[in-house]
């Protein structure tokens, strides 16, 4: 039988979320059901369900941050039992066979993994995400929450902590290198401590000075206002890697410009519209353009532990069921410290719709 739950869905791009029942799958063999305790808010839920990357089909809830306690397992779960503290993030299925797979790179699965949410399951339904009381994963993609991090702030980590992770990891940053990172929300908030406890020296590019005493709190060694008056020339030649995590379109070539010779441009962010480069400002110094998507499990796991070991964790603005629409535009705004997650008990008291 099926395990009916309540959740916060969306019926159209336009639509407010609604408290709405859904289905949840009974364990099948290799399956963990999670009684979830947090969601985070990423901003590429707020993409997906207002089409911004495209049409998605509705009713849908988003939220692949997603942090809970195991409440049941199948018969063939081994790594997990009723009562651990566990967590699931932005897919829940892959091939499991192929190359990428084989390689612990299950977000680059040959055959497409299959996402937490507005994606085509095995079975043919469409995954609906954490803004939920309780999901049902397969064990492969349950991550491990560490004891010492709190459940609602370890929910940002499974995205926004291992997008940020991934590439510095990638591109080996290490004590001593010049980290900038570029938007101070959730991915930049968690670049710039991860950076930090791997002994970067690291600079926050934000839009404003606004945020420059909570990204010295974080672990950076400065916050520089991207508007400032001849802001990228003053600045040229300077970083090592620069992460971009904006979710807007930000001019590259002027980025690209404050790289030393060699150095990487690392972006996460994922603005709709495509942007434009100069060959030029890759040829000269010979730079590197690149993008990151989340990370494998194990990777995942490696992140959660790493925090763990370094006391890192997502600075959050806990919020109800009832808040998420007005959250929504604080994080288009760029005014949320550092990220939201919904407390899903307040999914308890309310009367769902439909
Ligand atoms: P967020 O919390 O909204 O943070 C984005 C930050 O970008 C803002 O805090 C702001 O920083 C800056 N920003 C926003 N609009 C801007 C503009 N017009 N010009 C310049 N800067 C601007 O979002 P998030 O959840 O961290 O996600 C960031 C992006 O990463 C989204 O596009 C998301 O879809 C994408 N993402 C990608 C992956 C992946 O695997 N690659 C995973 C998760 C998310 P300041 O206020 O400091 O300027
Ligand atoms: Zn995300």
């Amino acid at each position: 039988m099926p395990i009916t739950v309540k959740a916060l869905q969306k019926t159209g791009p336009d639509a407010p979320f609604e408290v709405r029942e859904i289905e949840r799958r009974d364990p099948r063999a290799s399956d963990v059901v999670i009684d979830i305790e947090a969601a985070g808010i990423c901003h590429s839920d707020i993409h997906t369900i207002r089409q911004e990357w495209g049409e998605v089909t509705y009713p849908l809830a988003v939220g692949h941050e997603i942090a809970g306690v195991v409440s049941a397992v199948g018969e063939g779960v081994t790594r997990f039992q009723v009562g651990d503290r566990v967590g699931v993030g932005c897919m829940v299925n892959s091939c499991g066979e192929c190359e990428q797979c084989e390689a612990g790179e299950e977000q680059a699965c040959l055959r497409g993994m299959v996402g937490t949410y507005a994606a085509t399951d095995v079975d043919g339904s469409v995954t609906q995400g954490g803004y939920s009381q309780k999901v049902t994963v397969d064990e492969r993609f349950v991550l491990r929450i560490p004891d010492g991090l709190e459940l609602d702030e370890a929910a940002p980590l499974l995205c926004a902590g291992i997008t940020s992770y991934s590439p510095l990891a990638r591109w080996g940053v290490t004590e001593g290198d010049k980290v900038a990172v570029v938007g101070l929300g959730g991915l930049g908030h968690m670049g710039v401590q991860l950076a930090a406890a791997m002994g970067a020296e690291v600079t926050v590019l934000s839009r404003s000075l606004k945020k420059e005493e909570m990204a010295r709190e974080l672990g950076a060694e400065r916050l520089l206002a991207t508007s400032e008056e001849g802001f990228f020339d003053a600045h040229a030649g300077q970083f090592d890697l620069i992460l971009n995590t904006v979710s807007a379109a930000i001019p590259l070539d002027d980025y690209l410009g404050l790289l030393k010779p060699h150095g990487v441009l690392a972006c996460v962010g994922a603005p709709p519209e495509p942007l434009p480069v100069q060959m030029f400002s890759l040829i000269m110094g010979g730079k590197v353009l690149t993008g990151s998507n989340i990370g494998g499990i194990a990777e995942t796991q490696e992140m959660l532990d790493f925090c763990a070991e370094h006391g890192l964790g997502a600075r959050i603005e806990r919020i109800g069921i009832d808040d998420v629409d007005g959250a929504y535009e604080r994080v288009v705004d760029g005014d949320v410290l550092f990220r939201f997650v919904i407390d899903t008990s307040t999914f308890e008291d309310a009367e769902p719709v439909g």
